[in-house]
């Protein structure tokens, strides 16, 4: 590569197992259609409490059987004792997927507080030695850049990231943010704490804004009053939301890419369009449309 040659940046999509026969259709369509963009792996989320065990577990072997994109299970401690969870492992190692994204989980619908499993991994930095045990896995984890809304400090959190990754994790993959500043500043103190590993911000591209608000306080992220007006004054306009959430996306991983990150994890939600326009945006053509060098 010579200098004047600008290095495209990485990505990486994020899917959720569908509970009906149509959800599950946008799903397949949407992989499809995200495929040519070449990410670097497609992950499939576990439901609250491994609701979704045997959904997550089709989808990545589906994934595998029929693309060439490395497809990554999210795995947590909720609701399963070690020995059932390492058996999830195993199953996922003999059907050929490598790459674990490893996740304490949260309370399941019903109950407030994360109670672990009496026979459990406690925390998620017990669940990747717990794997690395089981076999050899590439181990992504969480990171937040606004602080897990359960840690005992910002410190507390940072040193429980940087027990993931001393326990064997390779990455992380922050929890979705709407500041480019907070993920710099974290970024700041996660590098300044001696941890080295690529620590991937999360994009969670808004195209509603009131689900997403309410999502976000769940999660403990913040979300700008900019933000808010920025889709109040387009209305609720399919089209009009969607240009919007492609603009904001475009110049929220631009912004990034200034300070020098050069990987995104999507958050998809199933849906491929907003993501793909702004992946073209920022340079990554699918692979049928690119002009050979
Ligand atoms: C990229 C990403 C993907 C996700 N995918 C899923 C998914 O598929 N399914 C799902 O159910 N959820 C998922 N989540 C949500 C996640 O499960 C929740 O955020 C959960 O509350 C914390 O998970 P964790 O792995 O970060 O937990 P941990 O790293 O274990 O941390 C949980 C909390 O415990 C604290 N802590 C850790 N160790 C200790 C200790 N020894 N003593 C005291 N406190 C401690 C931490 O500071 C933190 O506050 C995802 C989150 C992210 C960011």
């Amino acid at each position: 590569m010579n200098s004047t040659t600008r290095r495209l940046p990485l990505v990486s999509f994020e899917f959720f197992p569908p509970r009906t026969p149509g959800a599950a259709r946008t799903l397949w369509r949407s992989f499809k259609r995200l495929q040519p963009y070449g990410p670097r792996f497609a992950s499939v989320t576990y439901g609250a409490g491994g609701s979704t065990r045997e959904r997550t577990h089709q989808i990545v072997r589906r994934m595998r059987e029929e693309s060439d994109i490395p497809p990554a299970a999210h795995l947590t401690c909720v609701g399963a004792s070690r020995g059932e969870v390492d058996q999830v492992a195993r199953d996922y190692w003999e059907a050929g997927i490598r790459h674990i994204v490893a996740l304490r989980g949260d309370a399941p619908a019903g109950s407030d507080r994360y109670e672990p499993h009496p026979e459990g991994y406690h925390y998620a930095s017990d669940l990747v030695s717990g794997l690395r045990r089981v076999a050899d896995f590439e181990i992504t984890v969480a990171a937040y850049p606004e602080t897990h809304p359960e840690a005992l400090s910002a410190e507390a959190d940072l040193d429980n990231l940087k027990r993931k990754i001393d326990a064997g994790a390779t990455r992380a993959i922050t929890q979705f943010f709407f500041e480019p500043d907070l993920y710099l500043r974290f970024m700041d103190r996660v590098r300044a704490a001696g941890i080295t590993t690529p620590v991937v911000p999360g994009i969670l591209p808004v195209v509603d804004i009131i689900a997403a608000s309410r999502f976000a306080e769940r999660c403990g992220a913040s979300v700008p009053d900019s933000l808010v007006s920025r889709f109040g004054r387009v209305g609720t306009g399919t089209q009009a939301r969607s240009s919007v959430a492609v603009s904001v996306a475009t110049e929220f991983t631009h912004r990034l890419m200034l300070e020098g990150v050069n990987e995104f994890h999507f958050y998809t939600l199933n849906r491929a369009a907003v993501v793909a326009r702004t992946c073209e945006n920022l340079g990554i053509v699918p692979a049928e449309t690119a002009i050979p060098a």
